[in-house]
């Protein structure tokens, strides 16, 4: 034993402070793959790689947010992102839904009201149900899972602590990063920490938020605005810039104009400068509006900062492994084998540079590279043409490209537009608006006409996207979608009848079947 420490001397020294792994006694990393993130990415990674036999742990941890909310196993998604916030969006369309029942024969007793106890409870039961399953499904593929925050302390070793501050080493061939984001606070904003939430304390409260103010305009403000409101809550957005960035701009208009018209109140151009607590105990914000800097005020008994989410990438001490980030974002920098720039590291899901930051993305890029690693497989993700929901009250879903990148890549005169305003069928008979239902079909201009990207705004976007995404993927064209027969009566069916092109100025309302 002492010789064979003394030629393990030079490159396995423990630190003395710390208890010395498996490899520095047996000269062997001890897992195969350990997974540093137990959510989307990080789970299927590992649940994966232990198909193969191999010998996986995972850690997860979770900080607690400044407000002290936490929560299990899971990741952003299971426990703060798409699970409850689909519920919640879920409930909200059900208030509609009750509204339009009576055109429809019900007869349901008034005031209708709502219990956002009830219903936070009922979600927040199911979350933790999942959590408990994640754990179930570790177990029963053999895969460790240590609840301990990781951080390299060489490029084969990962220190975990405990919620006591207790130190674990694990070794490792191959370690794979999956430690995902957290919401951003503004900086410079007198109060914003101290009295605002983000959407991972807005699932988890006991008590409704009351009257709300979200502040940004992208995927997270306007869903959570929009079931804000769908439940019955004074809610209002402040946007700084343009709704949706990056999204088709004519569809992201509509988006908000039906939220606007179904009672959220919209600041444009506005930004935050000062949060205060009234002695009453509700929030006093002050705003800026516009170029002319003009203060504005009002009260809010919640104030929700949606401006966006950081990678958790600072803690992990990736200097010492050699991971290189992009300094400008945090997000750790991948190839397209999700390698780092050490090879036996690896990196998936929302902490990875220029990758969509959605769950489908992140568990297939975690499955494949478990695949790649440990099952002889050669298959890189395919990043392109994802689909992708935005849960407000009118869904968007879309897949490929927005109406401003054709044109970008291929100009104006080599794209075609086809379009429709049309009127879901069971809006009719309660006489609901439905002015912002409208599809956007863009295509090449070339003689195939191969469809670049479809736009849906109308309800259960994301189940009609979900299909025309396969046919887009294995290149579908114009002519294939209007010789596919439509389901008839469908909203989905009016995407395959598109026949207007914009270019042709002709009124593109749909009348009639
Ligand atoms: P995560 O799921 O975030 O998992 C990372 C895990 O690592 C977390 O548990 C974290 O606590 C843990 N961790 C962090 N640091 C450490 C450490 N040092 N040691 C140990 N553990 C650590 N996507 C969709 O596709 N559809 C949706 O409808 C949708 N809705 C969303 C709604 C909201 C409000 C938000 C915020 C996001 C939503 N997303 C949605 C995005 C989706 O949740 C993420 O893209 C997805 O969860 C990313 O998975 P991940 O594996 O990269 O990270
Ligand atoms: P984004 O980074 O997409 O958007 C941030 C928003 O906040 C922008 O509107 C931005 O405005 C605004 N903003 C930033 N800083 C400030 C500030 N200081 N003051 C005022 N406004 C500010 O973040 P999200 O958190 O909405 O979404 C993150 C990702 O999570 C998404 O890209 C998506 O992939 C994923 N997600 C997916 C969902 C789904 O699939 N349905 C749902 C929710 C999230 P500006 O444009 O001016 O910079």
């Amino acid at each position: 034993m002492a010789a064979l420490w003394w030629r393990l001397r030079p490159r396995f020294r423990c630190e003395p402070r710390l208890r010395c792994t498996a490899r520095a006694l047996s000269g062997k990393n001890e897992y195969d793959l350990l997974v540093v993130g137990g959510g989307s990415g990080g789970l299927a990674c590992a649940k994966e790689a232990a198909q193969f036999g191999k010998k996986v742990a995972v850690l997860d941890y979770v900080d607690p947010t400044p407000k002290g909310t936490k929560w299990g196993l899971g990741g952003t998604c299971v426990n703060v992102g798409c699970i409850p916030k689909k519920l919640m969006h879920h409930a909200a369309l059900l208030g509609s839904s009750l509204k339009d029942a009576q055109h429809y024969g019900w007869s349901i007793s008034h005031p209708v009201t709502h219990d956002w106890s009830a219903m936070a409870e009922a979600v927040q039961n199911y979350v933790k149900s999942l959590n408990w399953g994640h754990r179930v499904q570790l177990q029963d593929k053999n895969v460790k899972y240590f609840n301990l925050k990781g951080s390299f302390v060489d490029a084969h070793t990962i220190r975990g602590l405990s919620k006591a501050n207790k130190e674990t080493l694990l070794t490792a061939e191959n370690i794979v990063l999956a430690t995902g984001g957290r919401p951003k606070y503004p900086a410079n904003i007198p109060g914003a920490l101290e009295y605002g939430i983000t959407s991972d304390d807005l699932f988890w409260l006991k008590k409704s938020p009351g009257k709300t103010l979200v502040v940004g305009a992208s995927y997270v403000s306007l869903e959570c605005a929009g079931f804000l409101t769908g439940l019955g809550l004074d809610t209002t957005v402040m946007i700084r810039s343009i709704p949706l960035r990056g999204f088709d701009q004519q569809m992201a208009a509509l988006v908000t104009d039906y939220m606007e018209a179904n009672h959220t109140r919209f600041l444009k151009k506005c930004t935050p400068t000062k949060v205060e607590k009234m002695g009453n105990g509700r929030l006093r914000v002050v705003w800026k509006y516009g170029d002319s800097g003009q203060e504005e005020t009002d009260e809010f008994d919640t104030l929700m900062w949606a401006v966006g989410r950081e990678p958790e990438t600072k803690t992990l001490n990736l200097e010492t492994a050699g991971v290189k980030i992009n300094s400008a974002t945090g997000k750790i920098i991948v190839d397209a084998s999700e390698a780092t720039s050490v090879p036996h590291i690896y990196a998936v899901g929302d902490i990875t540079e220029g990758r969509p930051e959605l769950t489908p993305t992140a568990i297939a890029a975690g499955k494949l590279l478990a695949r790649r690693l440990f099952g002889q497989s050669k298959e890189l993700m395919d990043y392109d043409n994802v689909p992708t929901t935005i849960f407000t009250p009118l869904e968007y879903g879309c897949v490929g490209l927005s109406e401003e990148q054709a044109s970008d890549r291929l100009g104006p005169d080599n794209i075609e537009v086809y379009h429709a305003f049309y009127k879901p069928l069971e809006f009719t008979v309660p006489d609901r608006k439905a002015a912002q239902c409208y599809i956007k079909m863009v295509c090449s201009r070339a003689q195939e006409q191969r469809i670049l990207g479809l736009h849906f705004i109308g309800p259960n976007a994301g189940e009609v996207i979900q299909g025309f995404a396969l046919g887009i993927k294995c290149g579908a064209t114009y002519s294939q979608m209007l010789k596919t027969a439509g389901i008839h009566p469908t909203c989905a069916e009016e995407i395959n009848k598109l026949h207007i092109t914009k270019r042709s100025g002709l009124d593109p309302t749909v009348t009639g079947c």
